[in-house]
Order: structure tokens, then sequence, then C-alpha cells
């Protein structure tokens, strides 16, 4: 546990340090003075960038923060109509990336036992990274009873996971390319924070070989 803690606070400082140099930086430069007003406006926006990633380091170290040993969240869950939250994720994907291409095929009457805000949060990132990480493919949402539980799948049509990555993807801080992941703004909590969310309130996560893509199911409890 020990060793865990440690290597979570290295890799939390490793993820915040390279945006606060950068910051540094090109603040120092600009305080210099000597600068034109092109080359400013540059230095303030990859400030502004920087500022932003740190922003949402932050927010997803508190997720993760307020998730530690809460396994009780599942006494509070109510039912939650699934095309609502899908329906709404789907919509704040496309202001973000209006040329993304997002099918949603979610039956009206369908409700899980879940958080209204976890939920959210669980279905949004999903769609995000589809969108993010399936290269502008095609991007399908949909979901089915089977049983007791509800099977959510967002699938995409890009490079999907590689084989015997499929686990990993969910660990803290795991990228599979760390550099490309980081340009689009991830920390690489994104999928940690899902899991342990979807896991908080009964259900699972998992992802699958779409040829082409990468297609992850969250089963969760029907309401
Ligand atoms: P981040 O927060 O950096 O976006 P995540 O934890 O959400 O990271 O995802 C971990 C890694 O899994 C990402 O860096 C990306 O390489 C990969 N990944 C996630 N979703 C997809 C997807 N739909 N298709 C391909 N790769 C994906």
């Amino acid at each position: 546990l020990e060793a865990v803690r440690r290597d979570f606070l290295s890799n939390a400082a490793h993820e915040l340090r390279t945006p606060v140099t950068s910051i540094s930086g090109y603040a120092e430069t600009l305080l210099g003075g000597s600068v034109d007003a092109e080359t400013s406006h540059e230095f303030l926006s990859t400030i502004h960038r920087n500022a932003g990633r740190i922003a949402a380091l932050v927010a997803d170290l508190l997720v993760l923060d307020s998730l530690e040993g809460r396994a009780e969240v599942v006494g509070t869950r109510a039912p939650v109509a699934l095309a609502e939250v899908v329906g709404d994720a789907a919509r704040t994907a496309r202001g973000v990336t209006p040329d993304a291409r997002i099918d949603v095929d979610v039956a009206d009457g369908l409700s899980v036992l879940a958080t209204r805000e976890g939920l959210d949060h669980i279905v949004q990132n999903l769609i995000d990274n589809a969108v993010k990480y399936g290269n502008n493919t095609q991007v399908t949402v949909s979901a089915e009873r089977v049983a007791e539980r509800v099977r959510l799948a967002v699938a995409d049509r890009g490079p999907g996971i590689p084989d015997g990555q499929e686990d990993r993807i969910f660990e803290r801080f795991y990228r599979l390319d760390a550099g490309r992941s980081r340009d689009r703004g991830g920390s690489g909590l994104g999928l940690a924070i899902v899991k342990s969310q979807i896991e908080a309130i009964g259900g699972r996560v998992w992802v699958e070989h779409a040829a082409p893509g990468a297609r992850f199911v969250v089963e969760l409890d029907a309401a």
C-alpha cells in the first residue's frame, strides 16, 4: 500500500511539473519584456492551456480522493433514466467537437440504479474518449437489458486498444501514447476514475475489441 501511495504521489507530481515549468518559463520571458505582440499572444495561450491542464488534473485528483473507500455510495443509488444521461453527454461532446459523429441508440424506458452525478461523469468520459481517441470515427452508444442488469456500450471505429493493454488502461496515470494523450488534455486518470465510480455503484466495466475500434461496456443494476 505504501509503495502504491508513493507511486501515485510521484506520478501526480510528475504530471504537474511539466505544465508548471512551462508556465513559469513563458511568464519569465514575458516579464523580461522585448517580446512582440504576436509572440506574447502565443506565449499567453500556452500559459492558458497549461493552466487548464493543471486545473483538469486537480479536478481529477479531487474526484479520486472523494471516491476513496466510498463503497457506501451503493446505498444512495436511485433509478436514473439512461437515455437522458446519454443524450446530455452526447450534446456536450458535440458542443466541444462539432464534427463528432455520435449515434445514440438507447431505449426510453431503460433505467439503472446509480447516482445521477456519477453516471453523468461516467458516460461523458467514455463518449469524450471515443471522440478523442477514436480519431473522428463514428461513435455508437447503445444499451440493452441483460436479466437484472443493463449493459451500456460506447464504441468507436478508431485504432482500439492493443492486445494485452485491456486492463492496464484502467490504471491510474496509464496512457497508451503519453505524448499524444497529453496533447489532448488527458492525465491518464480518466478511466481509473470511471472504473472507481462504476464499482462504487455496484457495476463493472471492461473493454472489447470492435474490429475496428474499441467498445467500452458498462454493466449496472437495472432499476
Ligand atoms: P486520459 O485521462 O489521459 O484521457 P484515460 O484514463 O481516459 O486517459 O485513458 C487511458 C488511455 O487509454 C488513453 O491514454 C488512451 O491511450 C487509451 N484510450 C482510452 N479510450 C480509448 C479509445 N476509445 N480508443 C483508443 N484508446 C483509448
